[in-house]
């Protein structure tokens, strides 16, 4: 980029990757996501990680924190990870940004007994399809006969102090999806032994049960993020916001909200946005931002904050007018400074890439 392109008002920033995760019914996804959250939620400590409307940030000094020895902060810029609440292939498949998916990278958990099902394929397919970064949760270690957990410890110590019997059990389960792995073409190897993420698929040991290669999990992720990911990370915080519409609800109080992930720029609590609607984009204005309220606030009828701006990646709730007609996956853009007819345009255009690929499916 050369001086000249570099707007006065721009600042360059580097956003958080999007992390989803996908996986075969009953493998732990839900325990995974659940397990993050929990191993890191010390509440009220400062640099914790933060609820999202939809999603949980997980900063880079909480990673570095779970992490340990596995993880120096001084080797990362960019600021941790965003984990989108809800896995599946569903919210992987509708949510897209720009053409391709909204998340960055992806987890494929798989129950390291009970190795590739239908659903594991399908989620193969789609992350070779939209081309996204993934690593493998090889999950339920604790299920090895003979297992001897350590709670919450990286896996290779863990792996260690196992007896020679509950080792090797382990190994051929491994050894068995990494042969499975190499059958829908991706070479693949323990993480440990990964050179090149670019080429290789790596598969981290875990349990979502006992907390073993947790620390692992966040390692990889960040590290691929962060080596592979960075250029794609750097955004314009300040500029104009773009999200995707994860979920149309009605608030009591706010009539039909949206929730949404942003990706990019900045929304703000007054502007008007453009969102993809059933018939045509929907032109409104933000009448309230929201954030959930930290846990230890919550009363019952009180559970969003209103903020008075949010900047990518984050998850928000917006509260507007007209938005009966909105559909998740759609996408949602800040007007700003920019000609309305434009953005609408540009929201016309994404809606129907996204028809078309749930065509596809
Ligand atoms: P999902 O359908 O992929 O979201 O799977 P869930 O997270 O709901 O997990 C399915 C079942 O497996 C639940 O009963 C979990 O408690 C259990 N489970 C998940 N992960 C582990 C694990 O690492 N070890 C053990 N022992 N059980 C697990």
């Amino acid at each position: 980029m050369s001086d000249t392109d570099t707007h006065e008002t721009e600042t360059r920033s580097l956003r958080t990757p999007i992390v989803a995760v996908l996986g075969h019914v009953d493998h732990g996804k839900t325990s995974l996501l659940d397990k993050i959250r929990g191993s890191t939620v010390i509440e009220g400590e400062a640099g914790a990680i933060t609820q999202h409307i939809g999603a949980t940030a997980v900063p880079l000094d909480v990673v570095s924190k779970v992490a340990g020895k596995l993880v120096n902060p001084d080797d990362f810029d960019l600021p941790g990870l965003l984990f989108i609440d809800t896995p599946g292939h569903h919210s992987f498949t509708t949510l897209r940004s720009r053409g391709g998916a909204l998340a960055d990278i992806a987890i494929l958990v798989v129950d390291v007994n009970d190795g590739f099902q239908p659903q594991t394929v399908e989620a193969i397919n789609i992350l070779k399809q939209s081309q996204t970064p993934f690593i493998v949760a090889a999950n339920k270690i604790d299920t090895t006969p003979g297992w001897n957990p350590e709670m919450d410890a990286p896996v290779q110590q863990t792996y260690e102090a196992q007896s020679d019997r509950a080792r090797s059990t382990l190994d051929s389960s491994l050894y068995e999806l990494i042969g499975e792995l190499s059958d829908a073409g991706f070479s693949a190897d323990l993480y440990w032994r990964v050179q090149n993420f670019q080429n290789n698929i790596g598969v981290v040991p875990v349990s979502a049960e006992t907390g073993e290669g947790v620390p692992d999990v966040l390692t990889v992720l960040m590290g691929l993020a962060q080596r592979y990911m960075r250029e794609d990370m750097e955004i314009d915080v300040a500029g104009p916001g773009a999200g995707t519409v994860l979920e149309v609800k009605e608030e009591k109080g706010f009539g039909t909200t949206l929730d949404v992930v942003l990706y990019d720029g900045t929304v703000r609590a007054d502007e008007t946005i453009v969102v993809g609607g059933m018939n045509e984009p929907i032109v409104t204005d933000v009448r309230a931002l929201l954030k959930p309220r930290p846990l230890a606030e919550i009363r019952t009828e009180d559970r969003f904050e209103k903020v008075d701006s949010i900047a990518a990646a984050a998850g928000v709730k917006i509260a507007a007018p007209n938005l009966d007609e909105a559909m998740a996956g759609a996408p949602v853009r800040v007007v700003r400074d920019r000609e309305i007819e434009d953005v609408i345009e540009e929201v016309q255009a994404e809606l129907a890439e996204v028809e078309v690929s749930t065509q596809e499916e």
